[in-house]
Parts: C-alpha cells; structure tokens; sequence
C-alpha cells in the first residue's frame, strides 16, 4: 500500500464523514464525535399528529444509530492512518486487498475473514 492510496483513502474518509454528519445535522445533536442525538419533535395539539410524530422519531432513531455505527467505523479508521496501522484485516492481520478498500474505505476485515 502506498502513502498515495492511504491519502485517497483519507479523503474518502473524511468526505463520507462529512457527509454522516450533514445528514446527522439535519434531526440530530451533536454530543461527542460518535455520539449524535435525535431531537425529540415539537408536540402537535392533536393526538393522531402526535402519533405521527413519534412514529417518525422512532424511525429517525433507527437511521441516527445507522449512521453512528457508519462515523464510529471512518472514525476508528481515520485514527488508525495516524498511527500507521490503516487497512490491517482486524481478524488476520494480514493488508486488506486494495480494490476492498476502494470501494469500502472504513473496511476492518480482508475479503478472506468478512
Ligand atoms: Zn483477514
């Protein structure tokens, strides 16, 4: 692996990461850099308009926990290129195939251990 992959990797990274957290933004606040929280709706005077809104809550939960674990692995994977320990297979410890890391930059396993 070149320092030339790992630096397209980096700005893979660093976009996909800025766009879970464009999508983050748009219901949620920011905690700490893993942790978002969904804002919870106003509350409608009518009872079948609240029942939306929680309905719709429950589901932008779902998507803000989708797109935590998404941050939370580009996070790890941008710390380890710090420390020098990008695209290792977390199980063999063996180099992930580049073309792996192409089109799955947060990649933790080889195509052998997924
Ligand atoms: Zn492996």
């Amino acid at each position: 692996m070149t320092q030339d992959f790992i630096n397209q990797r980096k700005a893979d990274l660093l976009k996909k990461k800025r766009d879970i957290e464009e999508q983050l933004k748009g219901f949620a606040e920011k905690k700490s850099s893993n942790n978002w929280e969904t804002k919870y709706p106003q509350m409608e005077e009518s009872l079948e308009e609240s029942s939306d809104e929680v309905e719709e809550y429950e589901n932008l939960l779902g998507v803000e926990r989708a797109l935590e674990e998404d941050l939370k692995s580009v996070n790890s994977s941008l710390n380890k290129m710090e420390n020098n320990a990008y695209g290792k297979c977390e199980h063999c410890g063996r180099e992930i195939e580049e073309e792996r890391l192409v089109a799955l930059p947060e990649a933790k396993a080889c195509n052998s251990c997924r």
